[in-house]
């Protein structure tokens, strides 16, 4: 099953991961702590800067590149919500930035010594619905003064910078409901204690998610990504990435699951022989295979049109879709066919399980994809 592409990436990647065992992982989990070793060592080995061009200090890759170095992550019983961030998030100022911005930030996060990696767009009154955002960004000379609330803006705590969509015209005012919002680069270091309050979440996984709180918090104008207003095109162009990088680590964790699944399938003895030798038991694990397998090629088309530059928003949600769904089956049935072991902390799978979960919600919701689909590809009509 495994893919052919850059398999030199994906070599480094699990010996780096070789490194950070399943112990490291259940430790930070106990604890909600952010695996800053870890990350760390990603960034010194260039991992975390495969997309920013060469010219920036990048290694100038494909988005293939990055889906490997994402899979292995999860593959090997990590996980890359900590840092994935870090890979894409600069797409915006690299695509929509002013010669001005790139210069000053791409090389500081090739090199790591800048870290973009929070992205605030959800809010709670919101939700998915991102055209009703509320937190305004009000322009008063050469500054913004921004006022407003975010919800789930995962890694806020570790970043240096973040990319943060607010309105600059208030929706009753434009004339499509996606007019009227910017995209602002906040300065973590100066804002925090200064208009800016972050409070951490504690979620069911470990994934260093907060709340952010913005009180008259004021930004340089020249920090405006693009033109005012025209925002929410930006962000949106960067979630195609987002969501093939994401199902990328769903297929890591579907192997994973699969990798210990068959494992324990073969060892474990009941009944005076192997469970595995069992078809309750064998068949899940192959449907597992079969539908990890077909997500797999979906991310690879996906990717494919991607680095060719093609319309892929469709590819991408179903990519996501599909590779959410098929981890998450993986895991139900690595859990199931683990007994009462997979309930154990020590194996690993009661965490990964509880991770995987998230991609059904996060960074989009499966009913959102399917509303997409029938909309935009069934040509349905639309319910909101
Ligand atoms: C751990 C975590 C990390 C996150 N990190 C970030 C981050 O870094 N930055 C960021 O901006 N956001 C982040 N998010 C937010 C995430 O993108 C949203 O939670 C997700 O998009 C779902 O939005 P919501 O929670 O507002 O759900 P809602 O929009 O409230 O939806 C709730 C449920 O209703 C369903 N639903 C809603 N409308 C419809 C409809 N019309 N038809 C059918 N079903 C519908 C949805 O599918 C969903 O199942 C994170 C979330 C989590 C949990």
């Amino acid at each position: 099953m495994d893919h052919v592409s850059h398999p030199e990436i994906r070599e480094a990647v699990a010996r780096l991961c070789a490194r950070f065992p399943g112990e490291y992982w259940r430790g930070l989990d106990r604890d909600r702590v952010y695996p800053t070793e870890f990350v760390n060592a990603l960034t010194e080995a260039g991992f975390l800067s495969v997309l920013i061009p060469e010219e920036y200090g990048g290694s100038g890759l494909g988005l293939g590149a990055a889906t490997a170095v994402l899979e292995e992550i999860h593959r090997s019983g990590g996980n890359g919500g900590a840092c994935h961030a870090q890979i894409y998030t600069m797409g915006c100022v690299l695509r929509h930035g002013s010669p001005e911005q790139k210069a000053r930030y791409l090389p500081g996060i090739a090199s790591g010594k800048i870290r973009l990696q929070a992205f605030g767009v959800t809010e709670p009154t919101a939700g998915t619905d991102t055209t009703r955002i509320s937190t305004f960004a009000r322009r008063d000379g050469d500054r913004y003064i921004i006022n407003g609330q975010k919800i789930w803006i995962s890694r806020a705590e570790h970043s240096d910078l973040m990319v943060l969509l607010v309105r600059t015209t208030p929706r009753e005012e434009v004339k499509r409901p996606s007019d009227g919002m910017s995209v602002l680069l906040v300065d973590m270091r100066e804002a925090v204690g200064n208009g800016l309050t972050i409070r951490p979440i504690r979620t069911m996984i470990n994934h260093a998610t907060t709340e952010l709180f913005f009180d008259d918090l004021s930004v340089p104008a020249e920090n405006l990504v693009g033109e005012e207003g025209r925002g929410f095109h930006y962000i949106l162009d960067g979630m195609n990435a987002e969501r093939i990088l994401i199902a990328a680590e769903c297929i890591g964790d579907g192997k994973f699951f699969l990798d210990r699944g068959s494992a324990y399938a073969k060892d474990r003895k009941v009944f005076g022989r192997a469970i595995g030798e069992n078809q309750g038991v064998q068949f899940p694990l192959a449907r597992a295979h079969v539908q990890v397998s077909a997500a797999a090629l979906m991310v690879d088309h996906a990717t494919a049109l991607f680095e060719a530059d093609q319309p892929c928003g469709t590819e991408a949600n179903m990519a996501k879709l599909l590779a959410s769904e098929a981890s998450w089956y993986a895991a139900d049935q690595c859990l199931q066919i683990h007994g009462g072991f997979g309930f154990a902390e020590e194996y690993d799978i009661e965490r990964k399980f509880r991770e995987t979960r998230l991609y059904q919600v996060a960074p989009i919701s499966t009913n959102l994809i399917l509303s997409h689909v029938a909309t935009h590809v069934l040509g349905l009509p639309k319910s909101f």
